[in-house]
């Protein structure tokens, strides 16, 4: 059996089974194993770890979580590669659970209840890119028991998360990722190391999340409509940019009051503000 850590093993089991692959599902599986070992690093995975996989693919990552982590539970979407998965890659383990399931649908806090009395959990992915982005946000909004997220992602939805004020690529997702956790670029991953090549590159991003939120805030939903309604207006000033989202509800007058409470100058642009100012500001209103 041994590792798919030669990409001449991944190709051997794909026509084996006569696997073909499917786009919807965005199924480009890894063949390096420097990435494979990078990935367990930033996760951080140990003897005492529930991992959560989600998109297994043909189980090359499964193998190595299997043989670190004490249980691991592999949800898979797509049921022609349930049998890859039981019958051959990951026949072996005997700490492992694979589900034929779509992540989007499973409620994992009961999985986590049953399966590990409702204790913190790491959770590992390389997902289609278009579903990682939301499946983050429905993992951090739910308040879903996890120590870290360790997940494939474009490159620059990587920057995007981990970027500070003032910078290109600072933004709403900044914001929101950085509410619930600390995030860290643990490596950058080139086409040539997935089969079949993707056509953009990719990174490997750890979000560890936070004990305790960094910011205080009475109200989540309001600091987050001021930080999209800052960033849907990138060129104009906070101010206007506010007026133009959330003029029904607030006053420009309240705008000005609010901002002129927390010491924040009026012509600034919310690009320049840290998650402490909006938390601020939304107290402030
Ligand atoms: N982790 C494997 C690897 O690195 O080689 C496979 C990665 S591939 C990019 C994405 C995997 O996620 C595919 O196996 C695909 O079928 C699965 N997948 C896609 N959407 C899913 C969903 N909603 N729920 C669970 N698995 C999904």
């Amino acid at each position: 059996m041994g590792y798919l850590i030669d990409p001449k093993e991944t190709i051997e089991i794909l026509n084996k089974y006569r696997f073909v692959f499917q786009k919807r599902f965005g199924q480009n599986f890894l063949i390096d194993v420097h990435v494979l070992e990078k990935i367990l690093k930033a996760a951080d995975i140990g003897k005492d770890d529930f991992v959560v996989e989600i998109g297994p693919g043909i189980g090359t990552m499964t193998q190595f979580l299997c043989e670190r982590a004490r249980e691991v539970v592999a949800v898979e979407i797509d049921k022609n590669l349930i049998p890859i998965l039981t019958e051959d890659t990951l026949k072996a383990y005997e700490n492992l659970t694979v589900l034929n399931e779509d992540i989007l649908k499973l409620d994992l806090k009961k999985l986590i209840e049953e399966k590990n009395g409702g204790n913190r959990i790491k959770v590992v992915a390389n997902l289609p890119y278009y579903i990682t982005t939301p499946i983050i946000m429905q993992l951090f909004e739910e308040h879903i028991p996890i120590e870290n997220i360790t997940v494939m992602v474009q490159a620059e939805v990587a920057e995007r998360m981990e970027a500070g004020p003032g910078t290109k690529d600072y933004g709403a997702l900044s914001l929101a990722v950085q509410y619930y956790a600390e995030p860290y670029i643990a490596a950058y991953v080139p086409q040539n190391c997935f089969m079949p090549r993707p056509n953009v590159s990719s990174a490997v991003i750890r979000l560890k999340l936070h004990d305790e939120k960094p910011v205080k805030v009475s109200d989540e939903k309001l600091m987050f409509s001021l930080i999209r309604a800052s960033f849907n207006h990138r060129r104009k000033t906070l101010v206007n940019g506010l007026t133009a989202d959330l003029g029904k509800t607030y006053t420009k007058e309240a705008i000005l009051n609010a901002l002129k409470k927390c010491g924040i100058t009026e012509t600034v642009r919310g690009e320049e503000l840290t998650l402490e100012q909006f938390a601020q500001l939304s107290e402030a209103l």
